[in-house]
């Protein structure tokens, strides 16, 4: 059995969770589901950034016009395993009122997305789970609140956030 599927581990690692949110009352959204998180067994609430409003980046051009995000990232200390995680935010995105049936829209606007960032230092390439996250060294609606609550954090395979920070700076992100 891979490292990554065993349901729990003996030695607890940190986690960063990106929140973001452009649907519905989404300062209460987050607000939630950073309470709920920080109640999931095996999970211990470490760090919570500010909240940030960000234009939304990477949506096709006939999706482009919608709201602005409300993002975040918080830390966690956690002792399940990377998939146990993803599966108990794919369980509150649900929760918050997220679809992702066949009618929803790939890039449309969303009560709630929750993207596992980092899983301690681990890399994991598994079909429902990427980690780090693919794009997170491109967002800066991610890196900002990262480096926020983390400001020495490096991205396996990418270097600091520091400095991948300086390359996605034009991006419009404010801190609330
Ligand atoms: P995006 O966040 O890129 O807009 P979605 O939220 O729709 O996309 O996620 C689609 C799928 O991405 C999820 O079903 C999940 O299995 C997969 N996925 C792969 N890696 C990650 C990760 N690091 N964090 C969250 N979801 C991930
Ligand atoms: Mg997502």
């Amino acid at each position: 059995m891979k490292a990554q599927e065993r349901s729990s581990r003996a030695k607890p690692v940190v986690a960063y969770i990106g929140l973001g949110s452009n649907q519905g009352d989404s300062d209460n959204i987050l607000t939630n589901t950073i309470t709920e998180l920080a109640q999931v067994k095996g999970c211990q609430h470490l760090h919570t950034s500010s909240f940030y409003k960000s234009a939304p980046v990477d949506i096709p051009d006939d999706l482009v016009d919608q709201p602005d995000f409300l993002n975040a990232v918080i830390a966690l200390e956690v002792t399940l395993s990377p998939l146990d995680l993803l599966g108990e935010m794919a369980r509150l995105e649900k929760k918050m009122g997220r679809s992702r049936g066949p009618d929803s829209i790939r890039y449309g606007p969303r009560p709630l997305d929750l993207d596992l960032l980092l899983f301690g230092s681990e890399v994991i390439d598994l079909e429902q789970l990427t980690v780090p996250h693919p794009r997170i060294y491109q967002r800066r609606f991610v890196l900002e609140p990262l480096l926020e609550i983390a400001p020495d954090i490096s991205i396996p395979g990418q270097g600091k956030a520091a400095y991948l920070l300086l390359d996605c700076c034009c991006q419009r992100v404010d801190r609330l």
